[in-house]
């Protein structure tokens, strides 16, 4: 027999993918090629389950034809091998009613071995999961595992229905480029040295904001992108080096009308991939409110246990820690855990020594009962007090009060964070639920105490409210801006704003982000240009891909949606990118490696 292995072109082509037969093909001739998934020689047959992109058929090799049988005999896991063969219909009994395709086989005639391969790594089955380490080294093998292919596919499926929906609603897509300049969105840049301009870098695109707005100025009037884009951070979890967006920019939208493209695009891309309704408008909460009531700009609504101020429930206190802090001009927040969560004694000495430890902060607890409150702090407090916090906390007899005390902006978040863990500890983040909603009306700029300056809560570019123009200059951390994020479950899927598009505006906002004139021409004086030619009042936003796929495909890590993703080291372990370079390369870059 000549050894087809070496072979480029297959015997014959195929007819149907594996995993596509049914009872409807009965009788049919046809040719499949595929993986060896499993072997079971029963001597006299011999039966090969084998699998392609579309799933697993089980193939019967019967003496009958000696040469398949053979080959058949020969084959081993992962082989790639091509058979032809005619359809049956299991017989009774034989049935498996777990695979789409049970209720029938191929009776093989011809069987050929494509190629060979050694046992693999891990073994490639449904259900089967491997080290990750291992998995991500071998990735063309864990790619083979049928969840990885139906991720990968549930990914492409959703990219096409958001193709097509923003193809129907007027959107062109155009590729802006990788070797760019840096624009900054808050993270590091990746740079690519060029060899015909020694010393010169390109920055790989952190996004294509600038791009984008650029093509509103030329008159695209909807654009759109699958954009590819680079940011060099620590690595945290679910973070990647590079990552995909869906990126959009209109003219002349209102906030609610990017809103509306955005809302329409995550329906379409649920619908398209799970066949579930999304029922858009999404609610919209201002960031303000937010924080007020979930300490965060994402908050996860599946569930209750709001914040309260109870500031003022402890005006004039006694109790010292509170009195304090309260003197300081700063507030007091609770959260009331509802009585059929009960928090034993222990769990909340580690809560307090948490807070204590990682936010300088003290927990204040109390149990209410019939008899009143129990717990350290229950005799400090008055009864008058008492009675103003179960008002405003809507306390019932056996909720837990859990209250921190400092500044508003700092004790917030923590108690956000506090409330996220208890919703997971008592199971009330619904898994199957889907609380969409917007984010509005964050501030323009915060303060960084770090680079003692006011920095973009969004990006630079991203227009103040018109109603605080005027505040502008004289309380810039008052002014809220035309920025709008869309959360889901606690999460940020994606975000944009209405855009700065005057020359003069974009310069006053640079000056208060402590870029001098001569910065603000030098790095962006193509887009303060470029506003000056009629450019008109546009806004967009974008969305994580890889976020999102992760959501359609329920999974909670996103190197499972993404095809060859990088280990939290930012390293490739398949390739072993990033790696070193021949001294040649360097030399001729102009480049020399100190470290
Ligand atoms: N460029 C922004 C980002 O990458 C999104 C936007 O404002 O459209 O997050």
């Amino acid at each position: 027999m000549p050894d087809s292995k070496y072979s480029p072109l297959p015997p014959w082509q195929r007819t149907d993918y594996c995993g596509a037969l049914r009872a409807r093909d009965e009788g049919r001739a046809v040719a499949v090629l595929g993986w060896v998934a499993a072997r079971r020689d029963h001597g006299r047959l011999i039966f090969i389950d084998l699998r392609d992109r579309e799933g697993i058929v089980q193939l019967v090799f019967n003496p009958e034809y000696a040469a398949a049988h053979d080959v058949a005999e020969k084959a081993r896991s992962e082989y790639f091998i091509a058979v032809r063969g005619k359809v049956l219909r299991r017989s009774e009994g034989t049935v498996n009613a777990e695979l789409p395709t049970g209720e029938i086989e191929v009776a093989v005639s011809e069987c050929e071995i494509l190629n060979t391969s050694p046992v693999p790594p891990f073994p490639i089955a449904e259900g089967e999961v491997a080290a990750e380490e291992l998995r991500l080294k071998n990735r063309y093998l864990d790619l083979r595992r049928p969840e990885m292919l139906r991720n990968m596919r549930r990914r492409h499926r959703a990219l096409k229905a958001v193709r097509d929906y923003l193809d129907e609603n007027g959107f062109i897509e155009v590729e802006t480029p990788i070797l760019w300049k840096s624009t900054p969105e808050g993270a590091r840049d990746y740079l690519v040295p060029s060899r015909v301009n020694p010393g010169r870098f390109y920055a790989l695109p952190q996004s294509p904001q600038l791009l984008k707005q650029l093509l509103m100025v030329s008159g695209f009037d909807r654009y759109y992108q699958i954009a590819r884009c680079f940011r060099d951070e620590d690595l945290r979890a679910n973070r990647q080096p590079e990552f995909t967006q869906i990126d959009l920019e209109m003219t002349c939208p209102r906030p609610e009308d990017v809103m509306s493209v955005a809302e329409g695009m995550i329906a379409a891309a649920y619908q398209a991939t799970l066949g579930i309704d999304i029922r858009p408008p999404f609610p919209r909460l201002a960031y303000a409110e937010a924080m007020e009531r979930f300490g965060s700009d994402k908050p996860d609504m599946r569930f209750g246990m709001e914040l309260r101020n109870l500031t003022e429930a402890f005006a004039g206190t006694a109790f010292k820690v509170f009195a304090e802090v309260l003197a300081r001009g700063e507030s007091i927040y609770a959260i009331a855990v509802p009585a059929e969560h009960q928090l034993s004694r222990r769990e909340l000495d580690e809560m307090a020594e948490s807070l204590r430890s990682r936010h300088g902060l003290g927990l204040a607890w109390a149990k209410t009962a019939q008899e009143g409150w129990q717990g350290p702090v229950a005799k400090h407090i008055g009864e008058s007090e008492k009675a103003r916090a179960a008002q405003a906390m809507a306390l019932k007899a056996g909720d837990t009060l859990l209250m921190v005390a400092g500044d508003a902006n700092k004790i917030r978040p923590v108690l956000g964070d506090l409330r996220l863990a208890l919703g997971q500890k008592f199971g009330l983040c619904d898994a199957e639920g889907r609380s969409f909603l917007w984010v509005v009306d964050f501030p323009l700029f915060e303060y960084s105490a770090e680079e003692k300056r006011l920095v973009s809560v969004n990006h630079p570019f991203t227009a103040p409210h018109p109603d605080d123009l005027e505040r502008l200059e004289s309380e810039p951390l008052r002014v809220r801006s035309l920025a709008y994020d869309m959360v889901l479950n606690g999460q940020e899927l994606g975000g944009g704003s209405i855009r700065i598009h005057s020359r003069e505006l974009q310069l006053k906002v640079m000056d208060l982000l402590g870029l001098t004139r001569e910065e603000a021409l030098d790095r962006f004086g193509f887009l303060l240009d470029a506003l000056t030619y009629g450019a008109p009042p546009h806004g967009g936003c974008a969305f994580g891909v890889d976020r999102l796929a992760m959501v359609l495909c329920g999974t909670d890590s996103i190197r499972d949606v993404i095809a060859f993703p990088k280990t939290q080291k930012a390293v490739d372990l398949m390739s072993g990118a990033p790696s070193e370079v021949s001294p040649r390369q360097l030399k001729e870059l102009g480049i020399k490696v100190t470290s």
